[in-house]
């Protein structure tokens, strides 16, 4: 499976803002933005031109960077998104938030969505009974997710149910089980995701 496998403080300092790419170390004073808040590179402390472009593609990079998806599954979430009934923008951030590698994180079953696809693609968690090993699967309303029976992994998700802070109101998750259910999908108000949605309507529909 494709991935974005760049160095991640690298993708943050590019955004200009903590993007919690690699769990429990964004949470320390070792965080590359803390340390080092100019972007990466030979001319990273210099000045940017900002040009409209340039800010909505920044905009749309942090949205793919954040939940970690690359430029054309990206690009085909928008699609569907601009064919659905609604703010395109609002079910393109709807659409990536209940990508099932996101849903652990915001879980707390997850330290990171790196870690969560990895749980994911080794076989680790089961939707309505079943395994899935596919870390873009779109979760539904009222989906049960459950650690698989044979999981050898309940001490590194109990490990990183230890780093949640609150639960969203659109899941419900039971940490002592392992097992979790999805209530319904999220308003745009529930979904954290620092991203400005229009910015990117208005860049992919030049
Ligand atoms: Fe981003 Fe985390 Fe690295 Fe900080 S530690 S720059 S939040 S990935």
């Amino acid at each position: 499976m494709a991935r974005d496998t760049g160095a991640q403080c690298k993708q943050c300092r590019r955004e200009g803002q903590k993007l919690f790419l690699k769990g429990e170390r964004c949470l320390t004073d070792k965080c590359g933005v803390e340390r080092r808040s100019y972007p990466p590179g030979e001319h990273g402390r210099g000045r940017q031109k900002q040009s409209e472009y340039r800010v909505q593609l920044r905009e749309k990079q942090k949205a793919r960077r954040y939940y970690g998806v690359l430029e054309k599954q990206f690009r085909i979430y928008y699609e569907k998104a601009s064919r659905q009934t609604g703010v395109t923008g609002e079910n393109l951030l709807r659409m990536l938030e209940c990508r099932f590698d996101n849903v652990l994180v915001r879980l707390g079953f997850a330290a990171s969505r790196r870690q969560a696809r990895q749980l994911i693609l080794h076989g680790h968690w089961t939707v309505n009974g079943r395994r899935v090993n596919i870390p873009s699967y779109q979760l539904r309303d009222n989906d049960v997710i459950a650690i698989h029976s044979r999981s050898s992994a309940t001490q590194v998700i109990r490990d990183a149910t230890e780093l949640t802070g609150q639960v969203p109101a659109w899941l419900q998750a039971d940490h002592d089980s392992l097992t979790a259910k999805v209530l319904r999908k999220p308003e745009r108000r529930e979904i954290a995701a620092p991203v400005q949605e229009q910015l990117i309507v208005e860049l992919y529909s030049k």
